[in-house]
């Protein structure tokens, strides 16, 4: 009798669980969870743009090894945070913002150049249980199976060579895979989108630098470039370029996007563009808060060495920016969308994930890295194959990584 009554009891138990079991598996929204967990975990997450050195650099005492808030530290990126979000693998700008263009100015920008260097490699090296330095995409694929984390280094902004074409070669050396080549304002190299024209694209050796980069096997970044530079590193680079962290400007009209024409151009030339999450250039700002961020920028310009009584006073004002004029995010849909459109354009072929984390990217829904996954979940949830999201996540840009190698291989035989 006793154990009937168990056995009575066992079953329903079991009858219970399996209730639960079949509503929590045929839940649509449980399921394309569970499709995308397994989907990211499998796929190898690169990130193309990340601006934490920028970020070390000015907070000597950041420590990656511990999370952190987003929204009360400011800060997007740490190793629990990049565990969370099931990141693989990031490229760490060795970010200058635009500084004077004089002989003392070039050296200043070396100088700091090398410090950047030296924070991205300790990203790696002062944490060897959890990350590796790499180069090439077969370091990634060996530190993910290894259980590593993968830190590319890259340059922003081609200021850090000044007019010296050796320094290219000292970068690649110390493990730069691409370059960007201006930011916000021109420099001996090019135009930047959000300047005025002055050499009208690329200048005489800036078509130099494009050439000495194609020898190394140094990426080509557009992001930042203006329209008429972005056309001449279609003309002359010997190997497909890259927009590291820019969107679609059919979606969002801003010069730091990409038109349908410069995509495609770029698509034709074995190129990928990797989606930025920068609000202000997903949609419209509120103007007063676009116009008091300026006025601080202009104040503390990004990239210039603060004093920590000037660092306090910049952290202030920008708290009271942010109370007086919170910001209004764009949405990870948003992203998506642009993803959308350029697969509609070119295909898949040819876009991936730049962030810009750390460099004011961080939209709803994708805030900081512990967010990565979603862009995964939402990939699922828009009908994206398994093999599309592993293109999106990193097959796209590696291909770009080897086929850059190959052309230098060539170049060089
Ligand atoms: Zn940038």
């Amino acid at each position: 009798m006793k154990r009937i009554a168990t056995r009575f009891i066992l079953s329903g138990i079991m009858l219970s669980a399996l209730t639960v079991l079949f509503q929590h598996c045929s839940d649509p929204e449980t399921k394309i969870r569970a499709e995308a967990d397994a989907i990211h975990a499998a796929a190898l997450t690169l990130d193309t743009h990340c601006d934490l050195p920028m970020l070390m650099h000015s907070r000597p005492d950041f420590d990656l090894a511990e999370a952190h808030d987003p929204h009360t530290s400011g800060s997007k990126v740490d190793f629990p945070r990049i565990k969370k979000g099931g990141m693989d693998a990031m490229f760490f700008a060795v970010y200058l913002g635009q500084g004077p263009r004089t002989p003392e100015g070039y050296a200043d920008a070396k100088r700091r150049a090398l410090e950047l260097f030296d924070i991205v490699h300790g990203i790696a090296n002062d944490h060897p249980d959890i990350a590796g330095l790499a180069t090439t995409p077969e370091d990634a694929v060996a530190l993910k199976r290894a259980g590593k984390f993968s830190v590319f280094t890259a340059v922003e902004n081609g200021w850090a060579i000044g007019k010296d074409l050796s320094l290219l070669e000292t970068y690649y050396e110390l493990g730069a895979r691409y370059m960007t080549l201006c930011h916000t304002s021109n420099n001996d190299i090019c135009d930047s989108s959000t300047d005025s024209v002055e050499h009208g694209g690329l200048s005489p050796f800036g078509i130099d630098v494009v050439r000495e980069m194609n020898r190394l096997g140094m990426i080509v970044d557009v992001s930042h470039i203006s329209d008429d530079a972005f056309w001449d590193c279609i003309e002359y680079s010997a190997a497909p370029i890259v927009a590291t962290h820019s969107s679609a400007r059919a979606l969002y009209d801003h010069p730091r996007n990409l038109s349908d024409e410069m995509i495609s151009a770029l698509a034709q030339k074995g190129g990928v563009v990797q989606m930025n999450m920068l609000s202000g250039y997903l949609k419209d700002r509120n103007p007063e808060r676009a116009e008091a961020l300026q006025a601080l920028r202009a104040k503390y310009p990004r990239g210039v060495e603060l004093t920590e009584e000037q660092r306090a006073e910049r952290a202030a004002a920008l708290k009271e920016i942010d109370e007086r004029y919170p910001e209004e995010l764009a949405t990870l849909q948003q992203v998506v969308d642009h993803i959308d459109h350029i697969v509609k354009l070119v295909g898949v072929d040819h876009v991936g994930i730049g962030p810009d984390l750390d460099g004011g990217g961080g939209v709803e829904g994708m805030f900081d890295v512990s967010e990565m996954g979603n862009i995964t979940y939402e990939l699922v949830k828009r009908g994206y194959s398994e093999d599309d999201i592993k293109k999106i996540w990193s097959g796209n840009f590696f291909r770009v990584m080897k086929e850059a190698q190959r052309v230098a291989a060539e170049w060089s035989s």
